[in-house]
């Protein structure tokens, strides 16, 4: 009962259902809940989009910060606070372990590889002074190491044979407390309040529209709450079934920036969920349920743990080896929504401006950079939805951007969204497009999706010249998509990636059981690849 613990939060950033704070504060006199601002993250150069960077744009570093503010209010209420330090984390760390006499020190797990070299220094260092280290898994509802162990030391490569590796999630931790042990003496250390965005360099307050969604636990907990009130929304919950351009009441639940810095407890969600499952009478199940959407997140992360260079092309075991293009030119157009494609342009408007978009959203521009239109290389996306999403997630970021490449996971290159009919199918008038580019707030809705095509006297009207306020298409659809097709059947055709080619007939089938996109049945693959077209 006399001696000094440390919570260490880097994600996790939460009370509820916490094992590394439950663990810190039993037995011991004094608490110190430490949180480093790792300048790893901070770059406030809005053109920084380095290749492998994992430097936070605006909208994430915001969220982070409302996090730590709250998660510091709920530490006061408790009689404690969060100390906050700012430098490298492993550096930071190792002093204060030594000169706040901690005996015991407790972090969650954390699976990235930038993290897993951090933490590993501290464990090291933290083990030669003796002191005791607990790193519980509860970032995810498994331990990702079990399932690669189950599966004979390798990761599943489909979703059907992930989940067949799974039973019942842990449940969450219960209980709540009404207090926490003290913080103890910090000596001569600065430490900080939690700043405010523009005191980490981050001055460009100019964007007119910041994301609407506020980081923290309490939010989380009220997102959760309200997410989850419609309990037969939950019990039909089908993600292919959901309104990409539905931007005011989005089609899903928005929890996933909470999930990524762990201000929501997995554990808690999946709970919740099947306390709903269990209270009404049917349900939808894993891949298209909200459940099922929680198994993709696990999906990735295992996979993203158990496979080298899971971030990139070369060196990757599992990925297709695609000899992409690099037209900088083309993809600043995209990045800065300036391709003359309304649909495509407003997505990354919203990117852009609120950090989130629909996962059909996040499927349709990354075709279209990809394998649809553009050719350029998935890396090159994957860094700017880095860097612009408020849930920007290592494992699962990187991914989906494997799936959507059809570098891994997903073989059909021949189906491509349309970057015209697709979205129209959702938004006929194109309100979506309006409210995110304004320029075409007046086209007519037979000409918004297409503004090309619309006669002079339309766009005059509409106070639109396509080539001068708006920019024409920089690719043609139809010969770019073509063209994108053919060099996708000759990379794979050359392909040096272990993966073997599959047939047209075993895609299919491999489809109709781990679609990420996410239909179920044969009859949907075939509405759906009639939609995409
Ligand atoms: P809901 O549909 O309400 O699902 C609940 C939770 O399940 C999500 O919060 C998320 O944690 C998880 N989930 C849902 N779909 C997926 C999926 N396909 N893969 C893994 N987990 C999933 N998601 C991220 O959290 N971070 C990313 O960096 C990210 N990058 C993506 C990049 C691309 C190219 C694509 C196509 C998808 C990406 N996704 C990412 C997956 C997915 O689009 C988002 O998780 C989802 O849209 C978040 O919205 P939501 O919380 O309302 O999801």
């Amino acid at each position: 009962m006399d001696s000094n613990a440390m919570i260490w939060f880097r994600k996790g950033l939460r009370i509820h259902d916490n094992p590394a704070l439950d663990h810190a504060r039993r037995g011991c006199k004094h608490l110190f809940p430490v949180f480093v601002l790792d300048p790893w993250y901070l770059d406030p150069d809005p053109a920084a989009f380095s290749p492998g960077s994992a430097r936070s744009g605006i909208n994430r570093i915001r969220f982070l910060l409302d996090s730590l503010a709250d998660l510091d209010s709920s530490l006061r209420r408790l009689g404690s606070r969060l100390l906050l330090l700012r430098g490298d984390p492993a550096t930071l760390l190792c002093r204060v372990l030594k000169d706040w006499n901690i005996k015991s020190l407790c972090f969650e797990f954390d699976s990235e590889p930038y993290s897993l070299a951090r933490d590993k220094q501290v464990t090291d260092f933290a083990s030669a002074c003796g002191i005791k280290v607990f790193s519980p898994v509860s970032h995810t509802l498994f331990n990702p190491t079990d399932i690669i162990e189950k599966n004979g030391g390798r990761p599943p490569l489909t979703y059907q044979s992930f989940v067949a590796l799974t039973g019942k999630p842990p449940p969450p931790i219960s209980v709540t407390y009404s207090e926490l042990p003290t913080v103890g003496d910090t000596g001569e250390y600065e430490l900080l309040t939690v700043p405010a965005i523009q005191e980490l360099g981050y001055g460009d307050i100019s964007q007119e529209e910041f994301s609407p969604f506020r980081g923290g636990e309490s939010e989380a907990l009220r997102r959760l709450k309200k997410s989850l009130k419609d309990k037969e929304w939950v019990a039909k919950f089908e993600k292919p079934k959901g309104d990409p351009s539905a931007f005011l009441k989005p089609a899903t639940t928005v929890l996933s920036p909470y999930l990524k810095f762990g201000c929501l407890s997995p554990r808690h969600f999946y709970h919740c969920l099947h306390d709903i499952y269990n209270s009404v009478g049917s349900h939808t199940s894993p891949p298209v349920s909200l459940v099922g959407q929680l198994l993709w997140r696990e999906f990735f992360y295992t996979v993203a743990f158990g496979t080298p260079n899971f971030d990139r092309m070369i060196g990757n075991k599992i990925c297709k080896q695609i000899p992409w293009g690099d037209n900088e030119e083309l993809l600043v157009a995209w990045r800065e929504g300036q391709t003359g494609y309304p649909w495509i342009d407003a997505i990354m408007i919203q990117l852009k401006k609120w950090g989130w978009i629909h996962h059909l959203a996040r499927h349709s521009v990354a075709c279209f950079l990809t394998r649809g239109d553009l050719f350029i290389h998935w890396e090159k996306g994957r860094d700017v939805f880095e860097r612009l999403l408020v849930d920007s997630d290592w494992a699962i970021n990187n991914g989906n951007w494997l799936w959507l490449s059809c570098s891994s996971f997903f073989y059909q290159y021949y189906q491509i969204y349309s970057p015209i009919s697709f979205g129209k199918k959702y938004d006929p008038d194109g309100n979506y497009i309006r409210h995110f580019l304004p320029v075409l707030k007046d086209m007519p809705k037979e000409y918004i999706y297409e503004p090309w095509s619309a006669p002079l006297s339309v766009q005059k009207k509409a106070k639109c010249i396509v080539g001068k306020d708006y920019p024409k298409p920089v690719v043609a659809h139809e010969t770019a998509s073509k063209e994108c097709r053919k060099k996708m059947a000759e990379g794979y055709a050359s392909n040096i990636s272990g993966n073997k080619v599959a047939s047209q007939k075993d895609v299919l089938r491999r489809k109709s059981q781990d679609d990420n996109s996410q239909a179920s049945s044969p009859s949907k693959i075939k509405q759906r690849r009639k939609a995409i077209k």
